[in-house]
């Protein structure tokens, strides 16, 4: 198959080719970070319009890069949910337009489906498999018996892991995106301040870090009451100590119980090294292969979603013109 995928759930412009589901043979992303800084967090409105200002060009790079005519695509794929509404709509309103005017199946991808798919990107999945997925708004282990199917294992009650990591940015005065940069604080910290660790009941492979950034913010707040001066990187690495026990653990206890062949990483946090070197340690003697994506196919890009579509479209999963962004889109298996 050759797939045209077009992402643009939130605050990136993309567009992808990729053959057979694992070749990427274009993948282009427009980001307005940059837009989006001043205001220290993503401005709906003016991602939709950041957007319908890229679209066109996004694509038409993509098909130049990749040397190939729309009547060479097998399917066009597009991002259907979950993400914001406004800036779902443009990706899949062109989507729709190019499908239509050129008589190409359309596909509505879910875009978590993508963060996971990623991987195939890299190397082929070998199933059963188990995917962490910690991005923006979502932390969740996902089991898959077999491409095409998801089972949720556990989830976050609360704060998505990059949530809370931009929130605890937000309280440590770092700017905007926070992740990466509080990553950076805490490789300055010569110890941690430690933590909680939300376990949650015994057995639970269910997530909270809401506790995490309160414990953050009552410790900035309880110092500067008692005029001592806070060592922000040695709190920083607290912080990220206690996101990464957590998450290593329940991945590592995870693997035993559904006996999975692989492990793969998914969603924007995947880009944290401390993340991606803890989880290769807790995993090392539990016989599973793990899977990491390359930086820019963690975090969000159209070369993820058309991995989707591909197998999407083996197991006869296209969409119609009625498709519509759907900002709470639940993850739902196609196989
Ligand atoms: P979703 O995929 O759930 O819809 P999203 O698309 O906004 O959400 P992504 O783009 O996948 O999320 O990931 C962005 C998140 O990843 C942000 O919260 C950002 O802070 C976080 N992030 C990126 N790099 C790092 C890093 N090195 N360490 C920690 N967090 C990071
Ligand atoms: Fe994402
Ligand atoms: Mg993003």
């Amino acid at each position: 198959t050759l797939i045209l995928a077009i992402e643009t759930s939130c605050d990136e412009t993309a567009a992808a080719v990729i053959r057979d589901g694992r070749e990427i043979c274009a993948n282009v992303v427009a980001t307005q970070m940059e837009s989006h800084a001043r205001f220290g967090g993503v401005v709906p409105e003016v991602a939709s319009r950041h957007h319908v200002e890229v679209m066109t060009r996004v694509v038409e790079e993509a098909m130049e890069k990749a040397k190939v005519t729309f009547s060479d695509l097998t399917a066009i794929a597009v991002t259907e949910g979950p993400g914001l509404v406004g800036a779902l709509l443009v990706g899949i309103h062109a989507a729709k337009a190019l499908a239509f005017a050129h008589g190409i199946p359309l596909i509505g991808v879910h875009h978590i489906a993508g963060h996971i798919y990623a991987n195939q990107l890299v190397e082929p999945l070998a199933y059963p498999l188990l995917a962490l997925v910690v991005s923006g708004g979502h932390t969740e282990l996902i089991y898959m018996k077999k491409d095409g199917q998801f089972e949720t294992v556990g989830e976050t009650r609360d704060d998505a892991v990059g949530e809370a990591y931009d929130k605890v940015a937000r309280a440590l005065s770092l700017p905007y995106p926070g992740g990466p940069n509080v990553e950076k604080l805490a490789k300055e910290a010569d110890t941690a301040i430690k933590l909680p660790r939300a376990w949650l009941e015994a057995g639970s492979y269910d997530f909270s870090f809401s506790g995490l950034k309160s414990a953050v913010l009552n410790r900035l707040h309880n110092d500067r009451q008692k005029g001592i001066e806070t060592d922000l990187p040695a709190l920083a690495r607290g912080f990220q100590e206690s996101v990464i026990d957590v998450l290593t653990v329940k991945t590592a206890r995870a693997v035993q119980t559904y006996e999975v062949k692989q492990v793969v990483l998914a969603g924007g946090v995947a880009a944290n090294h401390t993340l991606r070197k803890a989880l290769k340690t807790a995993l090392a003697d539990t016989g599973a292969a793990l899977s990491i994506p390359p930086l820019s196919l963690c975090t969000d890009n159209a070369a993820m979603i058309g991995a989707a579509a591909h197998s999407m479209w083996v197991h006869g999963c296209t969409s119609d013109m009625a498709l519509n962004g759907r900002p709470g889109l639940s993850l739902r298996s196609f196989e």
